[in-house]
């Protein structure tokens, strides 16, 4: 992974040139930092930008994120048209749908970076606790939802985390595991060196993305300073 990209001018990833899985993720928190500290720059939403994408796109990263009205990808991370490939379900599932969309980009619009998007108080997690506790299964395919959120549920319990917040973390350690684990594309591009899987836990009331799982482990570490300043080491997604 030598390839370089300049930094970011507001304009960039340039189309047809994507950065690095480091340079994707660092691009992408700079972004979340500039939306945390109310200096977005709303990059790429000109006119301009719209016409010259018509021909192609080159997103330089897929968000596989939580449906959550408050966590629309493109204005958390300040950027644009072209920017993000974005794949969003109640709960950040990992359904054959999803896994199409993720292999598209990351094989055919040659994206280098998987991000999974979760959030505090999440609905989704709020839903399978709620169905665990009860033993009552949701109507209708919300039960679809909460079936994929179940597993993590047992994970958190065996750790004995309890807290929904603490939950949530592993649910999405857990996506980003289970992402790899489904899709045999996902895991050689990754093995490829070619991309990167990231687990981002969002803050509604901050704003602020901080990582908690990363494959290869590590992977951008050093663009993973939070907005707040303290070093977010991204832990194996064990
Ligand atoms: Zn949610």
């Amino acid at each position: 992974m030598t390839q370089t990209v300049p930094r970011s001018t507001g304009r960039e990833p340039a189309a047809g040139s994507p950065p690095t899985p480091e340079q994707a993720l660092a691009e992408l928190l700079a972004g979340n930092r500039r939306f945390v500290t109310g200096t977005p720059h709303h990059p790429n939403q000109d006119a301009d930008h719209r016409a010259a994408l018509a021909g192609g796109q080159h997103p330089f990263a897929v968000i596989v994120g939580c449906s959550d009205s408050r966590l629309a990808a493109e204005i958390i991370f300040d950027r644009g048209l072209g920017d993000l490939f974005v794949v969003r379900t109640a709960g950040h599932t990992a359904g054959p749908e999803v896994l199409g969309s993720v292999e598209y980009a990351v094989t055919v619009l040659g994206t280098p970076l998987v991000v999974v998007l979760g959030h505090d108080s999440c609905g989704a997690v709020q839903a399978a606790r709620a169905a665990a506790s009860t033993g009552v299964a949701p109507a209708g395919h919300l039960g679809a939802v909460v079936d994929a959120v179940l597993p993590s549920l047992g994970r958190a319990a065996e750790r004995g985390v309890e807290d929904l917040d603490g939950i949530v973390d592993i649910h999405i350690a857990h996506t980003v595991e289970a992402l790899l684990a489904r899709s045999s594309v996902l895991a050689a591009e990754v093995a490829a060196g070619r991309c990167a899987v990231v687990g981002l836990s969002y803050r509604l009331s901050a704003g602020e993305a901080r990582m908690v799982a990363a494959v290869p482990v590590g992977a951008g570490a050093d663009a993973a300073e939070s907005p707040a300043g303290g070093a977010a080491r991204p832990p194996a997604a064990a």
